[in-house]
């Protein structure tokens, strides 16, 4: 959430997001689509004339965070009867009119195709008194951007990192996952588009940008002008001043060697990637429609070390998928032992509608499953708390941005490999590259103290 911009008679907008880094981005979308019509944010949801829902259905716990959270609202909106409650994202898409029927507080749905008309759609509901949901099959273009030296600028006050998304949807049905239906056929932005909006975040004092997709490797597809993810990446850095480059989420089938050796060659370019392999049995991954073997994905780590030996890695694995036995779990834990993620994210395996899994028969037991998930876990615990313990001693370089979460006086950045650095230094070095030596390693960060240069 960000700050309040001025106080007064404006209209206060209340966003909470729920799920990934898209998510974070369409809610900067909306946030700067309603600053235009007056909307200021506002922490506290208690004073919001509007609240924002920006929702995940990606896996059942996600879905049920919203659900309870909406559920919560009945008696705000009682007391406040003027106010407006919206529901965004990708529950949204996903029931439509259905969210209405189930909670008779709840005044708009807007598809994850609707982001565009938000502010039209809100001004209508008020005026109406209405209901209303929207689900369009085509996205309109953004009222607010794209217009002669007009960039979109979605990015929180002062930050020192943004996200600019360069693709949207998926085409790859893994058998698991909601994302297709819900987010719609992969689409991908003129590269023209994104360069304008890089430049401009660069001039806002962004320093860092995080290039978002749902398969960024095959960023390109059908646009006019031709172009892969590789070439993309190049023209960021020849054409726009920007200090770093962070990209996410990579397939493993789309990683191409061209870029690999981006890792290499560009300075820009931030040495980390975060590659989900999701499981370490080919029986599994078959199961999962995800288009390459264990061996592959081995194989491609491989020759990725070779070209930047110091690239930080992470990943995704779903534990528990329908037919995984005891012996294909063995199989991504010595997966897990043999890579050697430096971090990981992992879940649970949840049924989602309209997916093929969801029909399988062979359903692991829910029990048995966050068991080997705790396992699994232990196991890139320790992994992880290695690569962090022979970080010591080393001297890293930080982009400062901003005092760290524990509000202890310190400041807090990323390496290049995505390693997360507390350490002091003054309020002033935000947005600057400093050099700190790594004195002490956590689970999940390091600290350290600056370095003259
Ligand atoms: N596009 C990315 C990819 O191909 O890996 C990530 C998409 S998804 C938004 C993020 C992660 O959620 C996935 O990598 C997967 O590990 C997890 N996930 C997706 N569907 C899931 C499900 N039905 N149950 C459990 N985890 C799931
Ligand atoms: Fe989902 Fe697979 Fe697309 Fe990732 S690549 S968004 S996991 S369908």
């Amino acid at each position: 959430m960000g700050v309040e911009l001025n106080s007064g008679s404006s209209r206060k907008l209340y966003i909470r997001t729920f799920g990934c880094q898209m998510n974070e981005y369409d809610s900067l979308r909306v946030r700067r689509l309603l600053a235009a019509r007056g909307y200021v944010v506002v922490d506290d949801i208690g004073r919001a004339d509007v609240v924002f829902l920006n929702t995940c259905s990606v896996r059942g716990k996600a879905e049920q965070k919203v659900y309870s959270f909406l559920g919560s609202l009945r008696r705000f909106k009682e007391s406040k009867p003027n106010l407006k409650i919206i529901t965004g994202g990708c529950v949204a898409q996903q029931l439509g009119e259905k969210l209405l029927d189930r909670f008779d507080h709840l005044d708009m749905v807007i598809g994850t195709r609707a982001v565009n008309s938000v502010g039209q759609l809100l001004q209508q509901a008020l005026e109406s008194g209405g209901r209303l949901a929207c689900l369009p099959e085509e996205e309109k273009p953004d009222s607010q951007s794209g217009g002669p030296g007009e960039a979109e600028i979605n990015q929180s006050p002062g930050a020192v990192t943004a996200p600019v998304t360069i693709m949207q949807g998926c085409d790859n049905y893994c058998s698991y996952c909601i994302v297709p239906y819900v987010r719609g056929p992969e689409r991908s932005r003129p590269a023209a588009q994104i360069l304008e909006e890089v430049r401009a975040l660069e001039a806002c004092g962004v320093s860092e940008v995080l290039l978002l997709g749902q398969n960024v490797n095959s960023y390109g597809k059908g646009l006019e002008q031709s172009i892969t993810f590789d070439e993309l990446l190049k023209r960021i850095e020849a054409q726009t001043g920007i200090a770093r480059i962070r990209f996410t989420t990579s397939h493993p089938r789309d990683l191409t060697d061209e870029l690999m050796l981006c890792f290499a060659r560009m300075d820009s370019l931030c040495k980390h990637l975060h590659l989900p392999v999701q499981a370490g049995s080919d029986r599994v991954l078959a199961r999962m429609n995800r288009g390459y073997t264990v061996a592959g994905y081995v194989e491609k780590i491989r020759r990725l070390r070779t070209i930047c030996p110091e690239i930080g890695l992470s990943s995704d694995v779903i534990v528990g998928f329908p037919g995984e036995t005891v012996e294909d779990f063995k199989k991504t834990m010595e997966l897990l032992d043999e890579v050697r993620f430096d971090n990981l994210f992992s879940f649970c395996y949840s049924d989602r509608p309209n997916t093929r899994a969801a029909a399988f028969a062979d359903k692991v037991e829910k029990g048995e499953a966050a068991r080997r998930l705790l396992e699994l876990q232990a196991l890139q615990a320790d992994i992880s708390a290695g690569k962090n313990l022979a970080e010591v001693g080393s001297i890293r370089e930080v982009l400062v941005e901003g005092p760290s979460r524990a509000s202890n006086g310190q400041m807090t950045g990323r390496t290049t490999h995505n390693r997360i650095v507390n350490f002091q230094a003054p309020l002033s070095s935000k947005g600057q590259i400093v050099g700190v030596k790594i004195a002490c390693a956590y689970s999940h960060s390091l600290k350290g103290d600056i370095v003259a240069k």
